[in-house]
């Protein structure tokens, strides 16, 4: 039985970040720069499956206006690859309508910018952050990083509950885990790698590799984003992760380490 996934990290675009925003520590004179990326994993049996979607160029026409506006403001936005993350599918030989799934870590919108662009694709969210989005104003929603103009109208239908432990294909493959506090009901995914190491994609759990590797939060100007204790008991939880399992790669949507600026990104198997 193959239970072991090809993963390749793809991203459409980045914005920048002052260092210390993002790390405890940090310096204030160095920029990070972060890309949105997606993860497509592709199994024998499961097929091709998203972890993410990136930002697409709908980021922007959906930051045209007020209030939106100010998220594109706040986030300045680089698209590298003009038709999103389906662009850079279709350019690897894979047509956007053979992703048959997709895991959506939280619903903030450099993580589902392109979920339109897979209309047959069954989505998997946590309920927690499905039920967060509903009924939100447009500043609520705007405080909480969400464009509700990116969510597909028929989402409710194609959606399908994951939580803790979740054992998403059945057999074993790949499996959830809950990493609330940057935003609600976000969760990772853990599954291995065809080279025989297990992999946990962790969303943003945290931004950089070094904060779950010295358990460093991001400096407290982030805190109104975030649920705190939620956030620490994530972040504390990966790094237990990290030191109880050397071999274990953990993959932060947005860590230079995973996809280095104008580079390939690492990380593949
Ligand atoms: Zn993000």
């Amino acid at each position: 039985m193959n239970t072991t996934w090809r993963w390749s990290v793809l991203s459409d675009g980045w914005t920048e970040a002052h260092e210390a925003v993002a790390i405890a520590g940090g310096s204030w004179r160095k920029k990070v720069r972060f890309h949105a990326t997606a993860v497509l994993l592709e199994h024998a049996r499961h097929g091709r499956v998203l972890f993410d979607t990136g930002y697409s160029p709908r980021f922007f026409a959906e930051t045209a206006r007020w209030p939106y506006r100010a998220y594109r403001q706040v986030t300045p936005v680089t698209l590298t690859e003009p038709r999103g993350i389906l662009g850079v599918l279709e350019r690897r030989g894979v047509p956007a309508g053979t992703v048959q799934h997709i895991i959506v870590s939280h619903w903030h919108a450099d993580h589902v910018g392109g979920l339109r662009d897979y209309p047959q694709a069954q989505l998997h969210t946590c309920r927690a952050a499905w039920d967060s989005l509903q009924g939100l104003s447009r500043f609520a929603a705007l405080l909480q990083a969400v464009l509700p103009g990116l969510i597909p109208e028929d989402a409710a239908r194609r959606l399908h509950w994951i939580s803790e432990g979740t054992d998403v294909f059945g057999d074993g493959s790949l499996t959830v885990l809950e990493l609330p506090g940057h935003a609600v009901g976000q969760i990772g995914v853990r599954f291995l790698a065809e080279d025989g190491r297990p992999v946990l994609l962790a969303a943003d759990a945290c931004w950089l590799s070094a904060a779950y590797r010295e358990n460093r939060l991001p400096h407290p100007v982030t805190r109104f984003l975030h649920d705190w204790p939620a956030y620490r008991r994530s972040l504390d939880r990966l790094h237990r992760l990290h030191l109880a399992e050397p071999e274990l790669r953990i993959i932060p949507s947005h860590c230079p380490e995973i996809y280095p600026a104008d580079s390939s990104p690492r990380g593949e198997s």
